[in-house]
């Protein structure tokens, strides 16, 4: 049988825990606090290491 493993982590921002299925390094996920997008820097036995990711807005006027 295979267990699921979850991955846990928290936001850099708010640090509010956040539980995650398998991720991948580089991928992001949405803190569920504050709703900042998170990227997947590294992964070490089982905690992530979440950086905040700079969502680049559009400003280019209308
Ligand atoms: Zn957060």
């Amino acid at each position: 049988m295979t267990s699921i493993q979850t991955l846990t982590g928290e936001c850099p921002e708010c640090e509010t825990g956040v539980t995650t299925p398998p991720i991948e390094v580089g991928e992001t996920m949405g803190c569920p606090e504050c709703m900042l997008t998170l990227r997947v820097e590294g992964i070490s036995e089982g905690v992530l290491d979440l950086r905040m990711v700079e969502v680049q807005l559009r400003d280019w006027g209308e």
